[in-house]
């Protein structure tokens, strides 16, 4: 139905565990070429060995979006290891919770660090590859929460989900005549390591106040980001997709029947 994308380079930031190792497995399943990025090296040399076991060319190359030329070290990885970087997944994310009234500067500098300038840094470095490319794609993992919904505990976080979207749609348009696009995902509650770390009260809770009654799989995600990656989705720039089993749907519990 669309045409393939095989060979493309992909760089995908935080690709080590959770929604970015799932979209690292779905890009290399449509024989991309792809390297992850993350601070932690052991995780990072596992999450390759395992999505190469499985048939992908993925590798690894340390790195922290909070540091501009750490991002930059990673795109001339992705540059010399597979000739060039079209797709740019700027997935890397924290997600620490501190009710406003105890949340330190350290604390909201280091959300904003990461989720926010991490993204905005990424893509800067990622600019000439993705004007190289000719037909570069920039996904962003955002999420429900900021954008959309709230939750208690994550000001800062939804702060920083709600500014990628500010960026993504100034960065449309400067991209618009380059053949780059730029769109970001919205995912709601996805079974991943760091969900995991919410404990299993919040999972159960989470599950019950999702429509479909399950928590999304790093799949879901990888789907909507292919579909971003495509050819046949070259006009699309500046958008947002939620792919949340419908959570931010009902406005009670009782709506959803
Ligand atoms: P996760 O399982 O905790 O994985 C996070 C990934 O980001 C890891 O690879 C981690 O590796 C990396 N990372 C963290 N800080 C980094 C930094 N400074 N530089 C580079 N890499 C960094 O999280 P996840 O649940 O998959 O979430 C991934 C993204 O999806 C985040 O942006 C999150 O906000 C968003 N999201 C998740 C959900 C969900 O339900 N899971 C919902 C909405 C949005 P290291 O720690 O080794 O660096």
């Amino acid at each position: 139905m669309f045409t393939s994308i095989s060979g493309r380079s992909v760089l995908v930031t935080g690709g080590t565990k959770g929604i970015g190792k799932g979209l690292a497995a779905g890009f290399a399943a449509e024989g991309a070429k792809v390297v992850i990025t993350g601070r932690d090296a052991g995780l990072g040399d596992r999450a390759a060995a395992d999505l190469t076991a499985a048939g992908g060319t993925v590798s690894y190359v340390a790195g922290d979006v909070s540091d501009p030329a750490s991002c930059a070290a990673a795109v001339a990885a992705a540059r010399d290891r597979h000739g060039g970087l079209d797709v740019l997944c700027c997935n890397a994310g924290i997600f620490p919770a501190a009710p406003l009234h105890e949340m330190t500067q350290a604390e909201l500098d280091e959300v904003l660090s990461v989720n926010l300038k991490g993204t905005i840094f990424m893509v800067q470095a990622a600019l000439p590859a993705l004007t190289e490319s000719g037909r570069g794609r920039v996904i962003v993992t955002s999420s429900i929460t900021g954008p959309v919904t709230g939750f208690t505990g994550w000001t800062a976080y939804g702060a920083s989900k709600a500014g990628q979207l500010g960026f993504i749609r100034s960065a449309a348009l400067e991209f618009a005549r380059s053949g780059i696009t730029i769109n970001a995902i919205l995912p709601g509650n996805i079974a991943t390591e760091g969900l995991d770390e919410m404990g299993p009260e919040y999972l159960r809770s989470m599950e019950a106040a999702i429509p479909m009654r399950r928590l999304g799989s790093v799949a879901d995600i990888a789907s909507a980001a292919l579909f971003f990656a495509t050819d046949e989705a070259a006009y699309i720039t500046g958008q947002t997709l939620v792919v949340d089993g419908g959570q931010i749907i009902p406005e009670s519990l009782e709506a959803m029947g």
